[in-house]
């Protein structure tokens, strides 16, 4: 098969149970899920599908294991695509693949389009500094643009993108029949990361006394990757000290690395704009 940068995934595992909190986020994504279950149920009515649903929240914030378990939920394929593996991409790459994507989805219709980082992509036209390089990333978004208006709602595919710069996006991204839902995904509050924190360290094995209250309560500001990572970091460090099971003081460390880690990438990775 030629080379190509989408990703497609017939049988997606992953479902709501993986995803913790989010809960009104999921309930928002619920009727896309129907939907894709049951699409003569909606038709014969003639209801009104969304085409596209935008999930705007900060990094690590699991709108991709959202989309994920959408498809999963609903037992239907997942393509997906980054927005940023456009940048730089030879003339008529872009839109060529944009096109393909389109293709192998209508092929596999029902199913999930998913576009992560779609900024990368879809700023609006006429923005950016280098003249060149952005023409192309146009023509990629025109491409795009023509794609969702080119397939009826009742085709079966959805599309899902994300972001945390809809500031930036273009405005023909977010009229009726592209991107008509926007959901919202925050970080996650005190009982969002205790619920987080439940899902990760299910796989662990732990020693008596690790409390995830706690450890919900000694990591504001931090997103579902960032819990995630904590886990895992914790577990390395149990390991490498012999231990037979994770303890509270291996989840303080990894947590104190973490927030090391995400201070020096403050100060590296000065804001956009
Ligand atoms: P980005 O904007 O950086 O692409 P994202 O919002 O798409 O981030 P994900 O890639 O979905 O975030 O999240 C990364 C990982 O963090 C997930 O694979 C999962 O392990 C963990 N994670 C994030 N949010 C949650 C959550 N709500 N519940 C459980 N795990 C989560």
């Amino acid at each position: 098969s030629k080379a190509t940068l989408i990703e497609g995934e017939s049988k997606v595992r992953i479902t709501f149970n993986d995803v913790a909190g989010l809960d009104e986020a999921k309930e928002e994504i619920q009727e896309i899920v129907e939907f894709l279950r049951h699409p003569k149920k909606f038709t014969d009515l003639g209801g009104k599908i969304p085409k596209g649903a935008l999930l705007v929240g900060p990094p690590g914030t699991g709108k991709t294991l959202l989309a994920k378990a959408v498809a999963g939920e609903a037992g239907v394929p997942f393509f997906s695509l980054s927005g940023s593996d456009f940048v730089e991409m030879f003339v008529g790459v872009g839109a060529a693949r944009v096109r393909d994507l389109f293709k192998q989805a209508k092929e596999k219709a029902p199913c999930i389009i998913f576009i992560d980082e779609i900024d990368a992509v879809g700023r609006s036209r006429g923005r950016g500094s280098m003249p060149g390089a952005n023409d192309e990333r146009e023509n990629t978004l025109n491409s795009l643009l023509v794609e969702m208006d080119g397939f009826a709602t009742d085709s079966g595919i959805i599309i899902m993108a994300a972001t945390n710069r809809p500031d930036v996006l273009d405005s023909a991204l977010l009229r009726p029949g592209r991107f008509d839902r926007t959901i919202s995904i925050d970080k996650p509050d005190i009982i969002g990361r205790e619920a987080i924190f439940k899902v990760h360290i299910k796989p662990l094995k732990l020693a008596n006394g690790v409390d995830v209250k706690e450890l919900a309560a000694q990591t504001p500001g931090f997103a579902g990757a960032e819990i995630a990572n904590v886990c895992n970091e914790a577990a390395l460090i149990a390991a490498r000290r012999n231990k037979a099971a994770v303890e509270m003081t291996d989840f303080q460390e990894a947590m104190d690395r973490v927030i090391g880690g995400l201070e020096k990438k403050n100060k590296l990775i000065s804001p956009e704009e």
